[in-house]
């Protein structure tokens, strides 16, 4: 492989505090009741961190029928429909709900918006984990788009009541044109007073694009099904900048590299440290600088869930309140 005369880090980078929080809490259940503890769906979208998980003894199901009676069933980040905390309340399952605080507050506004008679245009994709959860909020009043094109032709009961919503990992920029033209469209439509777009997927495209105009290639290090690493890559190109999306560091084509002097590395919020480190070392010949782009310092935390630090509590078990950024996997 060519090595590169410069390697720039962009910083923030990787795991979020969202993502961070639920590793642990299947960590955390695992040494509480010892496995299998059973998963539905991925608990963040990143292969590596979910097989090392299914290696500690996690199983990972699309549906709770999966599930045995007596069984632990953690939520995902993405969070879940009501229907699905329904079914597991009637079916007794004990329950750790890992869905990031930042999409449960997404969750409240559908809600709120529900509530108050509004029709709600969530802006996301469709068959992203995240927005079906979210839409199962209130099916009926939730309308998803997900791109500027589909604003005309949104069919909504009544165009004086309307909100917006947006999946917490979008593309800031491509969110500020649809929002644009729902406010062309819908003169009145009310949104949430903080943008949905999570501090997280903010950040890691801020420091692309400070980083994509410095460098000849970029590298983002994520899973195809992440999305706030495909909008990393997405952010780039839109800059002119090459970028590709590797799982990891066995997918660089040697041909990338080929007149890419000054290399660009950076992953999304479900790819842990490790997977940069690794792609580093492969990259960096003898001498090669490394050098970090911090854009943003990051200091967010949250508290592991409720019911996990009541069961530990049972089995006579301390738990930290709040997850520290540990980056086990
Ligand atoms: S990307 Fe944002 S919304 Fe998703 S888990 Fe991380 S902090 Fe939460």
């Amino acid at each position: 492989m060519n090595a590169p005369e410069k390697i720039l880090l962009a910083a923030p980078r990787g795991y979020c505090a969202g993502v961070d929080r639920a590793v642990v809490t299947v960590e955390k259940a695992l040494e509480t009741y010892g496995p299998p503890v059973y998963v539905r769906k991925e608990i963040v979208h990143n292969r590596h961190v979910v097989e090392a998980l299914r290696a500690k003894g996690a199983h990972f199901v699309d549906e709770l029928d999966e599930v045995p009676d007596d069984a632990t069933v953690i939520f995902s980040a993405h969070g879940i429909s009501p229907a699905v905390r329904e079914e597991a309340r009637r079916r007794g399952l004990r329950v750790i709900d890992a869905t990031c605080p930042l999409v449960t507050k997404v969750h409240l506004e559908a809600i709120r918006y529900a509530r108050e008679g509004y029709s709600i245009v969530l802006i996301g994709h469709e068959d992203h984990d995240e927005v079906i959860g979210t839409l199962g909020e209130a099916p009926d009043r939730i309308f998803v788009i997900a791109a500027v094109d589909e604003v005309a032709t949104l069919e909504v009961p009544d165009p004086e009541k309307v909100a917006y919503l947006t999946q917490t990992t979008l593309s800031v920029d491509d969110t500020r044109d649809v929002i644009e033209a729902l406010r062309k469209r819908f003169p009145k439509i009310v949104g949430p007073s903080r943008n949905d777009i999570c501090y997280a997927t903010q950040n890691r495209q801020a420091a692309v694009k400070r980083l994509a105009n410095d460098v000849d290639l970029l590298l983002v290090i994520g899973s195809a099904n992440s999305s706030n690493a495909i909008r990393l890559v997405e952010v780039a190109r839109t800059a002119g900048t090459h970028a590709h999306l590797i799982n990891d560091v066995g997918d660089i084509k040697s041909e990338w590299l080929e007149g890419a002097r000054r290399v660009g590395i950076t992953a999304g919020a479900s790819t842990p440290e490790v997977l940069v480190t690794q792609t580093v070392e492969a990259l960096r010949g003898q001498g090669v600088p490394v050098r970090e782009v911090h854009v943003v310092e990051e200091d967010v935390r949250f508290a592991l869930p409720q019911e996990l630090a009541r069961m530990a509590e049972e089995r006579g078990m301390t738990l930290p309140a709040r997850t520290a950024m540990r980056q086990t996997i």
